[in-house]
């Protein structure tokens, strides 16, 4: 069985204060729930703060993304290790707003992925078709060439912790949710490249969560799918009793 995990991208939203706020009304909430696994990845500058408000309790805590040498000259850069040092266990990876506004690669995202393994790192590799790729029938070929590159380089023994999030481009944050069966079938095409890439036993512990406009009116639904392990959430995640809501589907 693979334990679901929630993970909330909260993207560049939330000061420092507003980030307290959100986890002094949310962990009441979700104190004693201990089905899933449940993450906040906040901006970088927010990190400490929810660092200090998540302690003592069952929440981890995640960085929105990462660069993949230790530290150096690289301005405005963030490490596997500095993220560790801030009290985070995951890091999204390759979400698509990186890919579209900042340049993200395939290769990049195998680059920071073996990075962020290497440190110590729970990635949450992001992989997903853009509408017009769903439309011209390429979403298999997409995903199959994504989590292929993504892989590239990494042993089977590295490759347990790796998590995946199917998050179709034309789902995230327009209303529009993939059905649990379409997701299901995406998940699967994911599930057969990781098993070509590190075998059919690792492949089966691999947790794939899907993201794109996950509310707490659907979740359950796409929850329900055997081979949905989870949900990365962004716009939902941002209110406490909306992301609780969803965590306690
Ligand atoms: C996301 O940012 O990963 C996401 C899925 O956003 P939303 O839930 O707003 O569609």
């Amino acid at each position: 069985m693979r334990k679901k995990l929630i993970a909330a991208n909260w993207k560049m939203y939330k000061t420092p204060e507003q980030a307290r706020e959100f986890v002094a009304a949310f962990l009441p909430q979700v104190w004693e729930h201990t089905r899933d696994e449940m993450v906040l990845c906040p901006p970088f500058v927010t990190l400490p703060a929810v660092a200090s408000a998540l302690d003592g309790s069952r929440v981890q805590l995640g960085g929105q993304d990462m660069f993949w040498e230790k530290e150096g000259a690289f301005t405005g850069a963030i490490s596997a290790h500095m993220l560790r040092a801030a009290g985070c266990s995951h890091v999204i990876i390759g979400h698509s707003e990186r890919r579209q506004y900042f340049g993200e690669t395939d290769d990049t995202v195998n680059r920071k992925l073996r990075a962020a393994l290497h440190g110590g790192l729970i990635p949450i590799v992001c992989v997903g078709e853009v509408i017009a790729e769903r439309e011209a029938g390429l979403t298999e070929d997409v995903l199959r060439r994504q989590c292929s590159i993504a892989f590239r380089e990494i042993s089977s023994g590295q490759a347990i912790p790796i998590v995946v999030a199917y998050e179709p481009v034309w789902a995230i944050g327009t209303g529009k949710t993939a059905t649990p069966e379409l997701a299901g079938e995406a998940h699967r095409v994911i599930r057969a490249e990781a098993a070509e890439a590190f075998g059919e036993g690792v492949a089966g512990k691999i947790r794939i969560l899907y993201g794109g406009s996950v509310k707490p009116d659907n979740v359950k639904s796409l929850m329900a799918h055997p081979d949905i392990d989870g949900a990365l959430v962004g716009g939902a995640s941002l209110d406490p009793k909306s992301f609780a809501a969803i965590v306690k589907y």
